[in-house]
């Protein structure tokens, strides 16, 4: 058997163990703490020397080969969801309104593994490896975070790396896309301003409400009058706020919504025609809007040379029966942010085998199938290792 393929076997019950550890003890968005400490202490125990605290809880590792070479950047994210785990498992979550429902707890034990397993083989590479941990996905804020606190600093990286496990796709399975693969997720705000009143005598108001609503149908027009059918693009209003009894006209209205898309010029067409879209309709309807854009990340796009290595290196495992061309997906990651630094490739690994672990992302329910755990790691590892080499 090859030495790769027997070092991810023989970690296989230490990595389930870590990852049950971390899905036991889930810490949201920038509160990683003990995660980022376990991080931090396994790393040390490989001799790496990590770098701790990066944009708040994110560890940083480098992994000198004997010999110089490329850098290889590889990822995994750390943080869970603000949200209940209703499974009756033994490694459920022991926090309040805290769970591991993305499988990032899976990730960092893969990544950890990984870690392992190539800081044994120090002496043999060539080239660096740098391990980045990173918090806050769920919130789209931590790999900012970290670069902006210079976690790559002196650090320029050849390629990047990163793999989510999926419960859309069975364990054996996985699945890779080239170019934009998942959508730029960005945030808004719109406060709609009236003038308030009495509900019987609107015509002495300026009513926030009817605009509001006359907004928000008006909003769906970019996607389905501006938007190019074949590009793609989805915007929600999610959240109404405004008023207070059956007899008051308010003052205000708020609206929150989101934008996915995953061509830029669309993407920045689509935010200025949100502001004036909606300048237009609540001027012309006597009132006023104040527009609050966040930027989200933008696109997860893929290389087209690193995607087909990582569909080589796939194609080639024991276990691994299918390489398939992942859907686009319209939600977001900031994996596109590493993406950004140096072309590579973020793709899924199929955890999916029965009932358990049959529940979408995010649901209290999820749980994924540790199976795929040693092959992520194999994976992961031969991934890099070819990366190296390339
Ligand atoms: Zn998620
Ligand atoms: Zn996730």
């Amino acid at each position: 058997m090859d030495p790769i393929r027997t070092a991810a076997q023989d970690l296989a019950a230490d990595t389930v163990a870590l990852r049950r550890d971390l899905h036991a003890h889930p810490e949201i968005a920038f509160q990683e703490v003990r995660t980022a400490g376990i991080v931090a202490d396994r790393l040390r125990s490989f001799g790496l020397e990590p770098r701790t605290g990066l944009g708040g809880t994110g560890v940083v590792a480098v992994l000198a080969g004997a010999r110089p070479g490329r850098t290889v950047l590889a990822r995994a994210d750390i943080d869970a969801l603000p949200m209940p785990d209703d499974k009756t498992v033994e490694y459920r979550s022991t926090t309040v309104n805290a769970c591991h429902a993305c499988g990032h707890d899976g990730h960092t034990s893969v990544l950890l593994s990984v870690a392992r397993i190539l800081s044994e083989r120090q002496a043999d590479l060539r080239g660096r490896v740098v391990f980045v941990f990173q918090p806050a996905e769920e919130i789209v804020q931590g790999a900012a975070a970290m670069l902006a606190d210079g976690a790559l600093d002196g650090i320029e990286a050849d390629t990047a790396l990163g793999l989510h496990l999926s419960t859309m796709h069975p364990t054996g399975t996985v699945a890779v896309r080239a170019g934009p693969a998942m959508a730029a997720a960005d945030a808004f705000r719109l406060i709609v301003r009236g003038r308030g009143g009495h509900a019987a005598k609107p015509n002495e108001t300026v009513d926030p409400i009817v605009i509001a609503a006359h907004l928000i149908t008006a909003l769906q027009t970019l996607v389905a009058r501006e938007t190019d059918p074949v590009d793609q693009a989805v915007l929600s209003i999610t959240s109404v706020h405004g008023g207070t009894a059956f007899n008051i006209i308010p003052e205000e209205v708020e609206l929150k919504g989101t934008l996915r898309s995953f061509d830029t010029a669309t993407r920045e067409r689509h935010r200025e025609r949100i502001a004036a879209l909606a300048a237009s309709i609540a001027t012309g309807m006597r009132g006023s809007v104040d527009v609050d854009w966040r930027d989200g990340s933008p696109a997860v796009v893929n290389d087209e040379t690193a995607t087909e290595r990582v569909r080589h290196v796939a194609e080639a495992i024991d276990g691994i029966d299918h390489v398939i061309v992942a859907a686009q997906i319209m939600g977001g990651d900031d994996m596109a942010l590493w993406l950004q630094r140096a072309p590579g490739c973020y793709w899924f690994v199929g955890a999916r085998a029965g009932e358990a672990s049959s529940f979408p992302h995010h649901h209290p329910s999820f749980d994924i199938d540790e199976a795929a755990l040693p092959l992520a790691v194999e994976l992961f590892t031969k991934v890099i290792l070819d990366a190296l080499d390339a």
